[in-house]
């Protein structure tokens, strides 16, 4: 505790309290720019208005009291794995608490001594949990890397009975993309290799259906493991991999987070299943958020600040966590609640602020925002 205190890195609940796309803590109305509802669907009271007239008050229910294997697998989830499995075009889909479950799960039931992971340096803390959970060997390659990827799969191919390429397709701290096209051929080229792909940042936001960057790329057929998570631009909780029929059956015949926990409230799923409805619909939203994102980094290079941020999510790096704090804590008397992201969540030396941008921001708004950020050179 000392030691995270003196190295800045010590973190405490924040109590605030939401408006709208604004927050208020301590008495401070706030824009919120730290927020991953990024099609602004989680203030949309209009769509919670018209969500509510397709449920009856009498037949909604909070809980689903059990695992699903036993009395909690509602309807609700067959209508939404029905519709996941429709828009994305695979012979199935599975549903999950949320994506932490989802990505500590899966690799563990796949995955056995005779599997090699090859994981992107930058996958998300719950994917490196399941690999460590798993029987499989890991070997780490180096951020969106492909061709030291390339010679690691050369090299170690022929030992294993399978090799998992896991990566994130826009990555939730840097906001780059991985090049998936490049990760397809790649996986053509052996006939042992499979595809994980963790669309937590992109669904929602990429693709004209909005189904992420694989539909955008066209290769969602390509991907063996593609999961998304439904508590960010879908504005719900939850998560889900469009897969292959036995996939599916195997996770659920041997995923511990799956077999193991309360399912989710059916009225959730309803609502899931509700949003992903409208997901095709929110082609303006997806084009001013790419808008703003592009706006908003193209002045942050202008004042110093370099990144390789394609996406809504840009951070600003500013190296020591003290920075990071006092720059955030500098927007945010000025209106903006950015935070400041500090290791473990990134490596040492790059401490950031992360502008986690979402669809209801306006063109002012970012404007305000470029006009108050420091030159960096
Ligand atoms: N994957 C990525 C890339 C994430 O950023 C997150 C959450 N920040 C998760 C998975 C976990 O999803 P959930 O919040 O639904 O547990």
């Amino acid at each position: 505790m000392k030691l995270l205190k003196e190295q800045n890195n010590f973190r405490i609940l924040p109590t605030l309290i939401h408006q709208g796309k604004e927050v208020i803590i301590n008495g401070q109305r706030m824009l919120n720019l730290s927020s991953n509802d990024y099609l602004g669907l989680a203030n949309d009271t209009v769509l919670l208005n018209a969500f509510w007239q397709t449920v009856k008050p009498e037949e909604v229910k909070f809980s689903s009291s059990s695992s699903r294997l036993l009395t909690g697998n509602f309807a609700a989830y067959g209508e939404l794995e029905d519709l996941l499995s429709s828009l994305f075009g695979t012979e199935a889909a599975l549903v999950f608490n949320c994506g932490y479950h989802a990505n500590t799960g899966i690799l563990p039931a796949v995955c056995n001594t005779k599997t090699l992971i090859l994981a992107d340096k930058l996958v998300h803390a719950s994917l490196i949990d399941g690999i460590r959970l798993s029987e499989a060997k890991c070997i780490r390659y180096r951020h969106n890397e492909y061709s030291q990827l390339e010679r690691l799969v050369e090299t170690h191919h022929k030992q294993y009975e399978q090799v998992i390429i896991v990566t994130e397709s826009i990555f939730s701290m840097d906001g780059d993309e991985a090049d998936l096209p490049r990760l397809v051929k790649l996986k053509q080229k052996y006939p042992n290799i499979l595809l994980y792909v963790d669309e937590a940042h992109a669904v929602g936001v990429r693709g004209t259906g909005g189904l992420g960057c694989a539909e955008a790329y066209g290769c969602i057929a390509d991907i063996d493991f593609l999961v998304g998570t439904f508590g960010k631009a879908l504005a719900s909780s939850g998560a889900y991999i469009v897969c292959r029929q036995v996939i599916r059956d195997y996770l659920i015949n041997k995923m511990r987070p799956f077999i193991f926990t309360t399912g989710l409230p059916p009225v959730t799923l309803q609502w899931t299943s509700f949003v992903l409805r409208h997901l095709a619909g929110y082609q303006a939203k997806r084009e001013h958020l790419a808008a703003i994102g592009n706006r908003l980094r193209a002045a942050l290079r202008e004042k110093g600040y370099s990144s390789a941020s394609v996406s809504q999510i840009v951070p600003m790096v500013a190296g020591e966590s003290a920075t990071a704090l006092q720059i955030a804590k500098e927007l945010q008397r000025k209106g903006f609640y950015a935070l400041p992201v500090r290791p473990p969540t990134v490596p040492e030396g790059t401490s950031r602020i992360r502008f986690s941008l979402t669809a209801d921001v306006t063109d002012e708004e970012v404007e305000k925002l470029i006009s108050i950020v420091n030159d960096n050179r």
